[in-house]
Protein backbone atom coordinates (compact mmCIF):
# COMPACT_ATOMS: atom_id res chain seq x y z
CA UNK A 1 0.00 0.00 0.00
CA UNK A 2 2.16 2.28 1.14
CA UNK A 3 4.53 1.76 -2.16
CA UNK A 4 1.84 2.85 -3.97
CA UNK A 5 1.51 6.11 -2.69
CA UNK A 6 5.00 6.59 -2.69
CA UNK A 7 5.09 5.65 -6.41
CA UNK A 8 2.50 7.96 -7.10
CA UNK A 9 3.87 10.35 -4.74
CA UNK A 10 6.98 10.19 -6.55
CA UNK A 11 5.58 10.61 -9.92
CA UNK A 12 3.12 13.23 -9.76
CA UNK A 13 6.14 15.61 -7.64
CA UNK A 14 8.28 14.80 -10.45
CA UNK A 15 6.14 16.91 -12.60
CA UNK A 16 6.12 19.43 -10.27
CA UNK A 17 2.73 18.92 -8.91
CA UNK A 18 3.36 19.94 -5.28
CA UNK A 19 -0.68 19.80 -4.73
CA UNK A 20 -1.13 15.59 -5.38
CA UNK A 21 0.31 15.39 -2.16
CA UNK A 22 -2.17 17.11 -0.25
CA UNK A 23 -5.37 14.79 -1.92
CA UNK A 24 -3.56 11.30 -2.39
CA UNK A 25 -3.46 11.85 1.95
CA UNK A 26 -6.56 13.67 2.85
CA UNK A 27 -9.01 11.63 0.36
CA UNK A 28 -8.47 8.09 0.83
CA UNK A 29 -11.06 6.82 -1.63
CA UNK A 30 -9.21 8.00 -4.15
CA UNK A 31 -6.57 5.28 -3.76
CA UNK A 32 -5.79 2.17 -6.38
CA UNK A 33 -6.20 -0.54 -3.69
CA UNK A 34 -10.15 0.90 -3.58
CA UNK A 35 -12.52 -0.93 -5.33
CA UNK A 36 -13.91 0.53 -8.87
CA UNK A 37 -17.28 1.95 -8.44
CA UNK A 38 -18.66 -0.61 -11.56
CA UNK A 39 -17.80 -3.56 -9.29
CA UNK A 40 -19.29 -1.65 -5.74
CA UNK A 41 -16.83 0.85 -4.56
CA UNK A 42 -17.57 4.13 -4.52
CA UNK A 43 -17.29 6.50 -7.13
CA UNK A 44 -14.12 8.95 -7.10
CA UNK A 45 -16.32 11.94 -8.55
CA UNK A 46 -19.52 10.37 -6.72
CA UNK A 47 -20.64 14.07 -6.06
CA UNK A 48 -19.48 15.52 -9.01
CA UNK A 49 -21.16 18.44 -11.04
CA UNK A 50 -19.09 19.21 -14.22
CA UNK A 51 -18.89 22.90 -15.15
CA UNK A 52 -22.06 22.96 -17.48
CA UNK A 53 -21.59 23.81 -21.51
CA UNK A 54 -22.37 26.28 -22.97
CA UNK A 55 -22.48 28.80 -20.52
CA UNK A 56 -23.62 32.19 -19.78
CA UNK A 57 -20.90 34.40 -17.68
CA UNK A 58 -21.45 37.66 -19.25
CA UNK A 59 -24.61 39.74 -17.07
CA UNK A 60 -23.31 42.97 -18.13
CA UNK A 61 -23.82 42.48 -21.61
CA UNK A 62 -27.40 41.63 -21.57
CA UNK A 63 -28.19 45.14 -22.13
CA UNK A 64 -27.09 44.91 -25.39
CA UNK A 65 -28.46 41.77 -26.04
CA UNK A 66 -32.03 43.78 -25.27
CA UNK A 67 -30.78 46.53 -26.95
CA UNK A 68 -31.06 44.08 -30.11
CA UNK A 69 -34.16 42.47 -29.06
CA UNK A 70 -36.20 45.82 -29.11
CA UNK A 71 -34.60 47.64 -31.75
CA UNK A 72 -36.36 45.59 -34.26
CA UNK A 73 -33.37 44.89 -36.33
CA UNK A 74 -33.08 40.80 -36.31
CA UNK A 75 -30.91 40.50 -39.69
CA UNK A 76 -27.75 41.20 -40.62
CA UNK A 77 -26.58 44.53 -39.94
CA UNK A 78 -24.17 46.26 -37.72
CA UNK A 79 -24.02 44.14 -34.86
CA UNK A 80 -23.10 41.47 -37.60
CA UNK A 81 -20.12 43.66 -38.94
CA UNK A 82 -19.29 44.45 -35.73
CA UNK A 83 -18.77 40.80 -34.57
CA UNK A 84 -17.19 39.93 -37.80
CA UNK A 85 -14.58 42.75 -37.33
CA UNK A 86 -14.08 41.14 -33.56
CA UNK A 87 -13.58 37.72 -34.79
CA UNK A 88 -11.22 38.97 -37.81
CA UNK A 89 -9.01 40.77 -35.30
CA UNK A 90 -9.08 37.77 -32.71
CA UNK A 91 -7.74 35.01 -35.09
CA UNK A 92 -5.52 37.49 -36.49
CA UNK A 93 -6.99 37.95 -40.84
CA UNK A 94 -7.91 41.09 -42.37
CA UNK A 95 -11.55 39.70 -43.22
CA UNK A 96 -14.50 37.23 -41.81
CA UNK A 97 -17.73 36.57 -42.80
CA UNK A 98 -20.26 35.20 -40.75
CA UNK A 99 -23.03 32.53 -41.89
CA UNK A 100 -25.53 30.18 -40.30
CA UNK A 101 -23.10 27.90 -39.13
CA UNK A 102 -19.76 25.81 -39.77
CA UNK A 103 -21.17 23.62 -42.82
CA UNK A 104 -22.47 26.31 -44.63
CA UNK A 105 -19.12 28.02 -43.69
CA UNK A 106 -17.17 24.92 -45.80
CA UNK A 107 -19.89 24.64 -48.03
CA UNK A 108 -19.27 28.64 -48.84
CA UNK A 109 -15.76 28.57 -48.76
CA UNK A 110 -15.71 25.51 -50.92
CA UNK A 111 -17.80 27.00 -53.52
CA UNK A 112 -15.99 30.51 -53.96
CA UNK A 113 -12.75 28.77 -54.50
CA UNK A 114 -14.58 27.75 -57.81
CA UNK A 115 -14.03 23.46 -56.30
CA UNK A 116 -16.92 21.60 -57.37
CA UNK A 117 -18.38 18.60 -59.96
CA UNK A 118 -15.10 16.40 -61.26
CA UNK A 119 -12.54 17.98 -58.12
CA UNK A 120 -10.83 15.94 -55.75
CA UNK A 121 -10.68 17.53 -52.05
CA UNK A 122 -8.21 15.85 -50.01
CA UNK A 123 -9.70 15.04 -46.14
CA UNK A 124 -9.00 13.52 -43.17
CA UNK A 125 -11.16 10.34 -41.93
CA UNK A 126 -10.47 11.28 -38.42
CA UNK A 127 -13.21 14.01 -38.18
CA UNK A 128 -16.82 15.38 -37.86
CA UNK A 129 -19.17 14.35 -40.78
CA UNK A 130 -19.79 17.91 -41.90
CA UNK A 131 -16.26 18.26 -43.01
CA UNK A 132 -17.11 15.78 -46.15
CA UNK A 133 -20.94 16.69 -46.26
CA UNK A 134 -18.86 20.02 -47.43
CA UNK A 135 -17.17 18.15 -50.24
CA UNK A 136 -20.26 16.50 -51.48
CA UNK A 137 -22.47 19.55 -50.92
CA UNK A 138 -20.41 21.03 -53.93
CA UNK A 139 -20.42 17.99 -56.19
CA UNK A 140 -16.60 17.45 -55.38
CA UNK A 141 -14.74 13.76 -54.35
CA UNK A 142 -13.91 13.28 -50.84
CA UNK A 143 -10.52 11.60 -50.92
CA UNK A 144 -9.22 10.30 -47.69
CA UNK A 145 -5.76 10.41 -45.99
CA UNK A 146 -5.03 8.73 -43.40
CA UNK A 147 -4.36 10.17 -39.24
CA UNK A 148 -1.20 9.86 -37.45
CA UNK A 149 -2.08 7.81 -34.58
CA UNK A 150 -0.27 9.69 -31.92
CA UNK A 151 -1.80 13.01 -33.28
CA UNK A 152 -4.92 11.84 -34.69
CA UNK A 153 -4.45 14.79 -37.26
CA UNK A 154 -4.04 14.36 -40.92
CA UNK A 155 -0.67 12.86 -41.57
CA UNK A 156 1.26 15.38 -44.35
CA UNK A 157 2.73 11.92 -45.75
CA UNK A 158 -0.69 10.37 -46.48
CA UNK A 159 -1.80 13.86 -48.20
CA UNK A 160 0.93 13.46 -50.36
CA UNK A 161 0.49 10.39 -51.92
CA UNK A 162 -3.37 11.25 -52.91
CA UNK A 163 -2.38 13.95 -54.96
CA UNK A 164 -3.92 12.80 -58.54
CA UNK A 165 -4.71 15.86 -61.56
CA UNK A 166 -8.01 16.16 -60.04
CA UNK A 167 -6.76 17.50 -56.52
CA UNK A 168 -7.96 20.73 -56.04
CA UNK A 169 -7.85 21.50 -52.20
CA UNK A 170 -6.87 19.94 -48.53
CA UNK A 171 -8.58 20.31 -45.77
CA UNK A 172 -6.73 20.04 -42.85
CA UNK A 173 -8.73 19.82 -40.11
CA UNK A 174 -7.78 20.95 -36.33
CA UNK A 175 -9.39 18.05 -34.57
CA UNK A 176 -10.28 18.16 -31.20
CA UNK A 177 -8.35 21.61 -31.37
CA UNK A 178 -5.13 19.96 -32.18
CA UNK A 179 -3.39 22.15 -34.19
CA UNK A 180 -2.60 20.07 -37.75
CA UNK A 181 0.64 20.00 -38.80
CA UNK A 182 0.45 23.43 -41.25
CA UNK A 183 4.31 23.61 -42.11
CA UNK A 184 4.49 20.61 -44.23
CA UNK A 185 0.75 20.80 -45.59
CA UNK A 186 1.55 24.09 -46.89
CA UNK A 187 4.65 23.27 -48.19
CA UNK A 188 2.89 20.38 -50.12
CA UNK A 189 -0.10 22.48 -51.02
CA UNK A 190 1.97 25.40 -52.61
CA UNK A 191 4.31 22.72 -54.70
CA UNK A 192 0.94 21.40 -56.00
CA UNK A 193 -1.20 24.74 -55.90
CA UNK A 194 -3.57 23.37 -53.98
CA UNK A 195 -6.15 25.36 -52.04
CA UNK A 196 -5.96 24.96 -48.22
CA UNK A 197 -9.23 25.56 -46.37
CA UNK A 198 -8.26 24.85 -42.67
CA UNK A 199 -11.40 23.37 -40.64
CA UNK A 200 -10.77 24.58 -37.77
CA UNK A 201 -14.58 23.89 -36.02
CA UNK A 202 -13.04 22.96 -33.03
CA UNK A 203 -9.96 24.79 -32.78
CA UNK A 204 -10.89 28.01 -31.72
CA UNK A 205 -8.12 30.56 -30.73
CA UNK A 206 -5.57 27.34 -31.10
CA UNK A 207 -1.80 28.70 -31.98
CA UNK A 208 0.88 26.75 -34.65
CA UNK A 209 3.98 28.79 -34.47
CA UNK A 210 2.83 31.69 -32.73
CA UNK A 211 -0.65 32.39 -35.10
CA UNK A 212 -3.57 31.52 -34.55
CA UNK A 213 -5.15 28.20 -36.77
CA UNK A 214 -7.86 30.30 -39.06
CA UNK A 215 -4.96 32.33 -40.62
CA UNK A 216 -2.32 29.68 -41.88
CA UNK A 217 -4.40 28.67 -44.93
CA UNK A 218 -6.35 29.99 -47.98
CA UNK A 219 -9.04 30.39 -45.71
CA UNK A 220 -10.17 28.89 -42.16
CA UNK A 221 -14.14 27.90 -41.08
CA UNK A 222 -15.19 27.80 -37.77
CA UNK A 223 -18.72 26.87 -35.83
CA UNK A 224 -20.38 28.53 -33.34
CA UNK A 225 -22.77 25.56 -32.33
CA UNK A 226 -23.32 24.78 -28.93
CA UNK A 227 -20.86 22.57 -28.36
CA UNK A 228 -18.12 24.27 -29.17
CA UNK A 229 -15.17 26.19 -27.25
CA UNK A 230 -17.17 29.47 -28.84
CA UNK A 231 -21.01 28.69 -28.43
CA UNK A 232 -23.88 30.92 -29.96
CA UNK A 233 -26.25 27.84 -30.34
CA UNK A 234 -25.47 28.29 -34.22
CA UNK A 235 -23.56 29.93 -36.12
CA UNK A 236 -20.77 29.75 -38.82
CA UNK A 237 -17.30 32.12 -40.11
CA UNK A 238 -15.04 31.75 -42.87
CA UNK A 239 -11.57 33.94 -41.93
CA UNK A 240 -9.33 35.14 -45.21
CA UNK A 241 -7.03 37.63 -46.22
CA UNK A 242 -7.90 37.08 -49.43
CA UNK A 243 -10.62 40.46 -50.26
CA UNK A 244 -11.70 39.10 -53.51
CA UNK A 245 -12.62 35.09 -52.54
CA UNK A 246 -14.38 37.38 -49.34
CA UNK A 247 -16.29 39.78 -51.28
CA UNK A 248 -17.71 36.75 -53.39
CA UNK A 249 -18.35 34.88 -50.50
CA UNK A 250 -20.88 37.59 -49.25
CA UNK A 251 -22.18 38.07 -52.22
CA UNK A 252 -22.88 34.31 -52.44
CA UNK A 253 -24.27 34.51 -48.80
CA UNK A 254 -26.85 36.81 -49.72
CA UNK A 255 -28.48 35.47 -52.51
CA UNK A 256 -25.53 36.51 -55.14
CA UNK A 257 -26.10 40.63 -54.58
CA UNK A 258 -23.19 42.57 -54.86
CA UNK A 259 -20.53 42.50 -51.94
CA UNK A 260 -21.85 44.95 -49.42
CA UNK A 261 -25.38 45.07 -50.60
CA UNK A 262 -27.48 46.20 -47.42
CA UNK A 263 -30.30 43.21 -46.52
CA UNK A 264 -33.19 44.27 -48.17
CA UNK A 265 -32.03 46.29 -50.84
CA UNK A 266 -32.02 43.89 -54.21
CA UNK A 267 -32.34 46.70 -56.73
CA UNK A 268 -28.65 46.52 -57.63
CA UNK A 269 -29.49 42.62 -59.04
CA UNK A 270 -27.25 39.73 -58.48
CA UNK A 271 -24.24 39.57 -60.42
CA UNK A 272 -23.59 35.81 -59.14
CA UNK A 273 -25.31 32.28 -58.34
CA UNK A 274 -25.64 32.43 -54.44
CA UNK A 275 -27.96 30.96 -51.41
CA UNK A 276 -29.24 32.67 -47.78
CA UNK A 277 -26.55 31.80 -45.32
CA UNK A 278 -26.95 34.90 -43.61
CA UNK A 279 -26.36 35.34 -39.64
CA UNK A 280 -28.64 37.80 -37.37
CA UNK A 281 -27.89 40.57 -35.14
CA UNK A 282 -29.08 38.76 -32.18
CA UNK A 283 -26.64 35.50 -32.69
CA UNK A 284 -23.66 38.50 -33.19
CA UNK A 285 -24.52 39.97 -29.74
CA UNK A 286 -24.45 36.84 -27.95
CA UNK A 287 -21.32 35.93 -29.98
CA UNK A 288 -19.92 39.24 -28.88
CA UNK A 289 -20.39 38.64 -25.26
CA UNK A 290 -18.90 35.11 -25.78
CA UNK A 291 -15.65 36.71 -26.73
CA UNK A 292 -15.49 37.98 -23.56
CA UNK A 293 -14.51 34.92 -22.29
CA UNK A 294 -12.93 32.36 -24.80
CA UNK A 295 -9.55 33.77 -24.22
CA UNK A 296 -9.56 32.64 -20.29
CA UNK A 297 -11.15 29.27 -21.02
CA UNK A 298 -8.88 28.37 -23.60
CA UNK A 299 -5.88 28.62 -21.15
CA UNK A 300 -7.87 27.32 -18.78
CA UNK A 301 -7.75 24.19 -21.29
CA UNK A 302 -4.45 24.49 -22.24
CA UNK A 303 -3.14 24.38 -18.50
CA UNK A 304 -5.23 21.50 -17.52
CA UNK A 305 -5.12 19.27 -20.24
CA UNK A 306 -1.34 20.09 -19.99
CA UNK A 307 -1.70 18.51 -16.17
CA UNK A 308 -4.06 15.64 -17.09
CA UNK A 309 -2.16 14.49 -19.75
CA UNK A 310 1.46 14.59 -17.80
CA UNK A 311 -0.48 12.56 -15.08
CA UNK A 312 -1.89 10.04 -17.03
CA UNK A 313 0.72 9.74 -19.41
CA UNK A 314 2.47 7.41 -16.35
CA UNK A 315 -0.33 4.68 -16.25
CA UNK A 316 0.43 1.87 -18.92
CA UNK A 317 -2.07 1.74 -21.57
CA UNK A 318 -2.82 5.33 -22.02
CA UNK A 319 -0.75 7.49 -24.28
CA UNK A 320 -2.29 10.96 -24.23
CA UNK A 321 -2.64 12.96 -27.80
CA UNK A 322 0.76 14.33 -28.72
CA UNK A 323 0.77 18.13 -29.90
CA UNK A 324 3.43 19.45 -32.79
CA UNK A 325 6.54 21.35 -31.56
CA UNK A 326 5.07 24.86 -33.31
CA UNK A 327 1.52 24.09 -31.72
CA UNK A 328 2.05 27.18 -29.11
CA UNK A 329 -1.81 26.83 -27.81
CA UNK A 330 -4.13 23.87 -28.35
CA UNK A 331 -8.02 24.51 -28.28
CA UNK A 332 -9.16 21.31 -27.03
CA UNK A 333 -12.55 20.86 -27.88
CA UNK A 334 -11.73 17.35 -26.97
CA UNK A 335 -9.31 15.57 -24.67
CA UNK A 336 -8.34 12.42 -26.88
CA UNK A 337 -6.24 9.67 -25.85
CA UNK A 338 -5.53 6.27 -26.65
CA UNK A 339 -6.35 3.17 -24.72
CA UNK A 340 -4.74 0.14 -25.06
CA UNK A 341 -6.32 -2.91 -24.07
CA UNK A 342 -3.27 -5.38 -23.74
CA UNK A 343 -1.76 -3.35 -21.52
CA UNK A 344 -5.05 -2.82 -19.55
CA UNK A 345 -4.62 -6.93 -19.00
CA UNK A 346 -7.37 -7.34 -22.16
CA UNK A 347 -9.89 -5.25 -20.58
CA UNK A 348 -12.05 -4.19 -23.73
CA UNK A 349 -12.44 -0.51 -24.64
CA UNK A 350 -16.24 -0.69 -23.68
CA UNK A 351 -15.56 -1.78 -20.35
CA UNK A 352 -13.35 0.80 -19.51
CA UNK A 353 -15.49 3.29 -20.61
CA UNK A 354 -18.05 2.25 -18.74
CA UNK A 355 -15.60 1.73 -15.28
CA UNK A 356 -14.11 5.18 -15.67
CA UNK A 357 -18.36 6.46 -15.93
CA UNK A 358 -19.25 4.60 -12.98
CA UNK A 359 -16.98 6.20 -11.22
CA UNK A 360 -18.65 9.74 -12.59
CA UNK A 361 -15.92 10.87 -15.54
CA UNK A 362 -18.02 11.09 -18.59
CA UNK A 363 -16.16 9.78 -21.44
CA UNK A 364 -17.21 8.11 -24.63
CA UNK A 365 -15.08 6.33 -27.71
CA UNK A 366 -15.67 9.38 -30.09
CA UNK A 367 -15.97 8.77 -33.78
CA UNK A 368 -16.96 6.16 -35.73
CA UNK A 369 -15.26 5.28 -39.23
CA UNK A 370 -16.99 7.63 -42.01
CA UNK A 371 -15.12 6.74 -44.97
CA UNK A 372 -17.21 3.37 -45.37
CA UNK A 373 -21.21 4.94 -44.93
CA UNK A 374 -23.89 4.90 -46.89
CA UNK A 375 -24.29 8.30 -47.37
CA UNK A 376 -21.31 8.40 -50.18
CA UNK A 377 -22.94 5.74 -52.03
CA UNK A 378 -26.22 7.96 -51.98
CA UNK A 379 -23.97 10.46 -53.51
CA UNK A 380 -22.10 8.90 -56.07
CA UNK A 381 -25.87 7.99 -57.23
CA UNK A 382 -27.10 11.72 -58.56
CA UNK A 383 -27.03 12.69 -61.94
CA UNK A 384 -24.35 15.20 -61.37
CA UNK A 385 -21.82 12.97 -59.93
CA UNK A 386 -22.03 10.26 -62.98
CA UNK A 387 -21.55 13.29 -65.30
CA UNK A 388 -18.47 14.49 -63.42
CA UNK A 389 -16.77 11.27 -62.94
CA UNK A 390 -15.72 7.94 -64.73
CA UNK A 391 -18.04 5.09 -63.54
CA UNK A 392 -14.76 3.08 -61.44
CA UNK A 393 -14.36 6.35 -59.27
CA UNK A 394 -18.20 6.09 -58.42
CA UNK A 395 -17.76 2.05 -57.40
CA UNK A 396 -18.96 2.40 -54.05
CA UNK A 397 -16.89 -1.01 -52.66
CA UNK A 398 -14.55 0.52 -54.90
CA UNK A 399 -14.27 3.65 -53.39
CA UNK A 400 -14.27 1.55 -49.90
CA UNK A 401 -11.65 0.30 -50.72
CA UNK A 402 -9.28 2.91 -51.80
CA UNK A 403 -10.27 5.21 -48.88
CA UNK A 404 -9.27 2.58 -45.98
CA UNK A 405 -7.44 4.56 -43.73
CA UNK A 406 -5.61 1.63 -41.13
CA UNK A 407 -5.05 4.11 -38.61
CA UNK A 408 -8.18 5.80 -38.43
CA UNK A 409 -10.09 2.67 -38.14
CA UNK A 410 -7.82 1.91 -34.70
CA UNK A 411 -8.63 5.33 -33.34
CA UNK A 412 -12.13 4.39 -34.08
CA UNK A 413 -13.04 0.92 -33.55
CA UNK A 414 -10.15 0.04 -30.76
CA UNK A 415 -7.94 2.94 -29.16
CA UNK A 416 -9.32 6.27 -28.96
CA UNK A 417 -11.46 7.69 -25.86
CA UNK A 418 -12.10 11.65 -25.34
CA UNK A 419 -13.01 13.68 -22.70
CA UNK A 420 -15.05 17.10 -23.69
CA UNK A 421 -13.98 20.67 -23.27
CA UNK A 422 -16.06 21.46 -20.31
CA UNK A 423 -14.64 19.08 -18.66
CA UNK A 424 -10.92 20.85 -18.88
CA UNK A 425 -12.59 23.75 -17.48
CA UNK A 426 -12.80 21.71 -14.10
CA UNK A 427 -10.19 22.35 -11.57
CA UNK A 428 -6.45 21.26 -10.55
CA UNK A 429 -8.21 18.89 -8.54
CA UNK A 430 -10.51 17.20 -10.86
CA UNK A 431 -7.74 16.56 -13.46
CA UNK A 432 -6.28 15.11 -10.23
CA UNK A 433 -9.34 12.49 -9.62
CA UNK A 434 -9.73 11.54 -13.57
CA UNK A 435 -5.75 10.49 -13.47
CA UNK A 436 -6.72 8.81 -9.63
CA UNK A 437 -9.72 6.92 -11.97
CA UNK A 438 -7.86 5.88 -14.79
CA UNK A 439 -4.83 4.19 -12.39
CA UNK A 440 -7.82 2.75 -10.23
CA UNK A 441 -9.53 0.78 -13.67
CA UNK A 442 -6.09 -0.17 -14.76
CA UNK A 443 -5.32 -1.37 -11.23
CA UNK A 444 -7.94 -3.43 -10.73
CA UNK A 445 -8.57 -4.23 -14.74
CA UNK A 446 -8.58 -8.46 -13.98
CA UNK A 447 -11.74 -7.79 -11.56
CA UNK A 448 -13.98 -5.57 -13.60
CA UNK A 449 -13.22 -8.02 -16.66
CA UNK A 450 -15.04 -10.96 -14.36
CA UNK A 451 -18.33 -8.82 -13.81
C1 LIG B 1 -18.91 21.22 -35.67
C2 LIG B 1 -18.05 20.92 -36.83
C3 LIG B 1 -18.40 21.30 -38.13
C4 LIG B 1 -19.73 21.87 -38.51
O1 LIG B 1 -20.14 22.95 -37.77
P1 LIG B 1 -21.72 23.19 -37.52
O2 LIG B 1 -21.76 24.57 -36.97
O3 LIG B 1 -22.16 22.17 -36.55
O4 LIG B 1 -22.40 23.09 -38.83
C5 LIG B 1 -17.48 21.05 -39.14
N1 LIG B 1 -16.31 20.45 -38.90
C6 LIG B 1 -15.95 20.04 -37.66
C7 LIG B 1 -14.63 19.39 -37.46
C8 LIG B 1 -16.82 20.25 -36.59
O5 LIG B 1 -16.46 19.82 -35.38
Amino acid sequence: MWHTRRKFIKETALLGTGAALSWSFSIPQLSTWNKPALIGGTPIMADKKWPEWPRWVAPAEEQKILQVLRSGIWSRADVTSQFESRWAETIGTKRCLTVVNGTNALITALANFGIGEGDEVIVPPYTFIATIMAVLANGAMPVFADVELDTFLIDPLRVKEKITARTKAIIPVHIAGLPVDMDRIMTIAREHQLIVLEDACQAHLAEYDGKRVGSLGDAGCFSFQNSKNMAIGEGGAITTNNDAFMDKCFSYHNLGLPYGSAVGTVASGSIILGTKVRFTEYQAAIGLAMLNTVDVETTRRNENAAYLSALIAEIPGIYPYRLYDKVTRAAFHLFPFRFMEAEFGGLSRELFLKALNAEGIPCSSGYATLTDKLYLKDAFAERRFKQAYPKEMLDFDDFVLRNKCANNERLCNEQAVWFTQNMLLGTKEDMERIAAAIKRVHAHADAIKKT
